[in-house]
């Protein structure tokens, strides 16, 4: 709880940093720009302000924090010390081939073999921060969780805490990089735009630490149209894509831009886990707004997401029973966060959502007699009331792809070149997720990629 106010306070006390005077040209040159204030750009900041170069962070959002902030679980990480106290072996080579397996083998080996070989130490940093973790369980070693709190809280409290300590390291919230400058071929800075005015920040290098696309359905929709309509359930308003937009204007190259982590049940801010349309029995169905189903509700969530877009509205329900809100954790959290509606037939469930009652009675009954149109085997049933309809807005989790990088977090030009000056780190950096991505990788990387684009954009 202690922690949780120490965090508020310093994320307030963040509040308090304010935009430059425009005018004063002196003020706007730094050795390192720093784009973006979540946990890489913060992390990046700290790196480079410990070699007593000039630092400049600026942060679009009136808050620092970015996605980082509301990072729900833990890190992934492996061989740690919390690992040894607890006896509960994940070792790095079992780390790295969960990394690569889950990514299809499309995740760059180089740069995954960096994030593993560094994750000890990682943690090792946290723990001199003050956020203290333990190894989630034997089931699920690769997961160190907090020992009380909001992990991500926690975090950015940590680092903001951390950043205070340098007085080389300026941070201007409300401030947003609209283009990187560039001169002789070299990144010399960006031009931003504050409260104020629309000015130049001068630097020697430039760090990009944006986040992903996932408050820009436009964008999710151009790299991969079957998440056209995508909704934006889970992010802070500041994910959208600004660093892949800037570093495309000067050649930059991407990486599996296609691959989006999606959540087909989603809604206020939250997902819920696919168990609750998926378990064999004690499982409901998804119900468009004309009362009936359009998929297989057990498929990969990223089909299912797709197929729900694809509706009316591109919203679905969830309709489950009784006996399914009895068994999942994740069904009360549903219908509790997803401010859901209940009744005791399927007639008065129908009039709470605005459905069709004989179209719905009639999708609830065929199916519940076995007959399914998608083929799904695993089914459920809506059998017992009280009856419940959650709905649900599939949303990007996580974006897998983004810049190129080299092991020196250098981004790469469509010509396989070092774009001089530039360098990348976080969500908005491609190269180590492909097709999936390890839960708690993501924190991970922060913190390593986020050290090794500091570090080198300071040398
Ligand atoms: P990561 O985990 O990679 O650090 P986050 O989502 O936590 O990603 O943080 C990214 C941060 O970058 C957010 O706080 C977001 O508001 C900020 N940001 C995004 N685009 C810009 C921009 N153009 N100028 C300044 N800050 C930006």
């Amino acid at each position: 709880m202690k922690k949780i106010i120490l965090g508020l306070l310093l994320i307030s006390l963040a509040f308090m940093f304010t935009g430059c005077a425009p005018q004063d040209n002196k003020k706007n040159e730094a050795d390192v720009l720093i784009v973006g204030g979540g946990g890489a750009g913060l992390v990046a900041a700290i790196e480079a302000a410990k070699t007593g170069k000039k630092v400049i962070l600026v942060e679009k959002m009136p808050a620092l924090g970015g996605n980082t902030i509301i990072s729900a679980t833990g890190i992934t990480a492996s061989d740690t010390i919390y690992h040894q106290e607890s006896g509960i072996s994940f070792t790095k080579e079992d780390h790295f081939q969960r990394t690569m397996t889950t990514s299809k083998n499309l995740a760059n080996g180089d740069l995954v073999r960096i994030l593993v070989d560094e994750s000890a130490s990682a943690v090792l940093w946290l723990k001199e921060l003050g956020v203290n973790l333990k190894v989630r369980s034997e089931a699920e070693p690769f997961w160190l969780v907090p020992v009380e709190g909001h992990y991500g809280a926690q975090l950015v409290a940590a680092y903001i805490q951390e950043a205070n300590k340098y007085s080389n390291l300026e941070i201007r919230l409300n401030t947003k990089a609209n283009k990187l400058i560039v001169e002789n071929g070299v990144v010399v800075g960006a031009e931003v735009t504050n409260n104020d005015g629309t000015y130049n920040i001068k630097s020697k290098a430039v760090v990009l630490a944006t986040g992903g696309l996932n408050n820009n359905p436009e964008m999710i929709a151009y790299y991969n149209a079957k998440y056209a309509n995508i909704h934006t359930q889970m992010t802070t308003p500041g994910a959208t894509g600004d660093g892949i937009t800037m570093a495309l204007e000067v050649n930059a190259e991407l990486v599996d831009m296609e691959f989006f982590q999606v959540r087909p049940l989603s809604s206020n801010g939250n997902w819920y886990h696919e168990r609750i349309i998926s378990t064999e029995d004690l499982s409901g169905i998804l119900i468009n707004k004309e009362g009936v189903r359009f998929t297989n509700e057990t498929a990969a969530p990223r089909t299912v997401a797709s197929e729900i877009l694809k509706q009316s509205d591109a919203l679905a329900y969830i309709i489950f029973d009784q006996r399914v809100y009895d068994a999942h954790a994740d069904a009360k959290k549903a219908f509790t966060i997803g401010r859901g509606e209940k009744a005791d037939t399927l007639a008065a469930l129908a009039a709470l959502i605005g459905v069709d009652a004989a179209t719905l009675e009639a999708t609830v009954t065929s199916y519940n007699e076995g007959e399914d149109a998608f083929n799904r085997t695993a089914l459920g049933k809506v059998i017992e009331g009280p009856f419940y309809a959650v709905k649900t807005l599939p949303s990007n989790h996580y974006t897998m792809g983004g810049l190129k990088v080299n092991e020196l977090a250098q981004v790469i030009n469509k010509s396989g070149q070092v774009i001089p000056g530039l360098y990348a780190a976080g969500e908005v950096m491609g190269g180590l997720y492909g097709d999936g991505r390890v839960a708690g990788n993501n924190t991970l990387d922060d913190i390593v990629f986020g050290k090794i684009a500091g570090f080198n954009a300071a040398q």
